[in-house]
């Protein structure tokens, strides 16, 4: 039986009589975060009783949360084949103005979702490649760890929520699904998340950047770009032998972005492997002529890694020697490190 969650509104409007029943049952499912077909009381006994039958309404299973200090929640969620994966829900503190013009400090929701249960590109510094690849998760699986996360925490239907496409797997990899996620995610009529507040994070899978840019769907793309020289990320990315750092760029050239954005590289500083400055002056050559943002990510450690974090001494120089050069570079917070809630602590545990 179909889950309900893997259809778009569309595809629910063909199955229902009149046509905005389809509109009511995404509210229930968007808005109301409803467990059941008997919940949906606007609708006849006898149409919940046709839905039933027709559909399941089947979300992964929260079985744990853990919290960190920082504010930021891991879950871990089971599926209906007993298999494991993690959503992060990150906590944001953003700077707005307020009418007088104030600067006030305003929380901000992030998740982090898993678009697969497992990885096959395999990094040699990531957590989760270490299980290997299990299967790819359906748009209904991606779409439900946002529901099941703000069900969880009350966060009320019309609550700014951010989404990126960081959690296991890689997105690209599991294209349909993830495109038909962004799409339900994004409608006005259900979750309502705007796809420029949706991150996809790439590996770097050539072709797949190519097709998503004639998607043209508004979506924000980051690529893990981690090293300057084929040599190294072929080394640390074994997916760049397939695709190297040329081939990546001169497709991401082609990518659309939207005018008020930037085109986000994500660069993992690893202690003494690349975070030296010779390596930031390449960076800067590599990403000329990109309306570019580059994220600063410290290696995350777990138990028997054979990479280190980086000094803050390097990172900050590193950082510093961009920004005087004109490229916007940040550090990525380490959230949620306390629980290994981090990036590339995610892998599938079995309990
Ligand atoms: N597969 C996608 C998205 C998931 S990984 C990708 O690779 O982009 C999300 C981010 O976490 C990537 O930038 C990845 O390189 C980074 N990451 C993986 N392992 C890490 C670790 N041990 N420490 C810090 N970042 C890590
Ligand atoms: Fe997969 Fe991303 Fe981990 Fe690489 S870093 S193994 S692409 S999840």
């Amino acid at each position: 039986m179909q889950n309900i969650y893997d259809l778009t509104l569309q595809e629910l409007e063909q199955f229902c009589t009149p046509s905005y029943r389809a509109k009511q049952i995404y509210s229930w499912l968007y808005h109301h975060y409803i467990d059941d077909f008997d919940a949906m009381n606007n609708l006849s006994k006898d149409f919940r009783q046709t839905l039933k039958t027709t559909f399941q309404l089947q979300r992964p299973k929260i079985i744990t949360t853990q919290h960190s200090k920082d504010g930021s929640k891991k879950y871990l969620f089971q599926t209906h084949d007993l298999h494991n994966f993690e959503s992060v829900l990150l906590k944001m503190r953003e700077s707005q103005n307020d009418e007088t013009g104030k600067i006030i400090q305003e929380e901000r929701w992030t998740l982090c979702v898993s678009s697969q249960i497992g990885c096959k590109v395999g990094c040699a510094f990531c957590l989760t490649a270490k299980s290997g690849f299990v299967r790819n998760l359906s748009a209904g699986e991606i779409v439900s760890q946002v529901v099941s996360v703000k069900k969880a925490n009350q966060i009320p239907p019309q609550k700014r929520l951010n989404i990126v496409f960081m959690g296991m797997g890689e997105p690209l990899d599991n294209f349909d699904e993830v495109i038909k996620a962004i799409q339900i995610l994004a409608n006005k009529d259900g979750l309502s998340i705007s796809p420029k507040r949706q991150t996809i994070s790439t590996s770097g899978i050539a072709p797949k950047i190519k097709k998503l840019g004639e998607l043209n769907l508004g979506v924000q793309l980051a690529l893990s770009l981690h090293a300057v020289t084929d040599e190294l990320r072929s080394k640390l990315i074994p997916m760049n032998k397939a695709y190297n750092i040329q081939e990546v760029i001169s497709t991401l050239k082609k990518f659309p972005i939207n005018s008020r954005k930037r085109l986000m590289f994500e660069y993992l500083m690893i202690a003494g492997v690349n975070d030296d400055i010779k390596s930031a002056q390449s960076l800067l050559k590599l990403l000329n002529g990109f309306k570019a943002k580059v994220n600063l990510i410290l290696f995350n450690p777990y138990e028997n890694s054979q990479f280190q974090r980086p000094s803050e001494k390097n990172v900050r120089s590193f950082q510093e020697f961009l920004m005087q050069k004109g490229l916007l570079c940040t550090i990525r917070e380490s959230k949620g490190l306390d629980i290994s809630a981090a990036c590339g602590q995610l892998r599938e545990q079995n309990l």
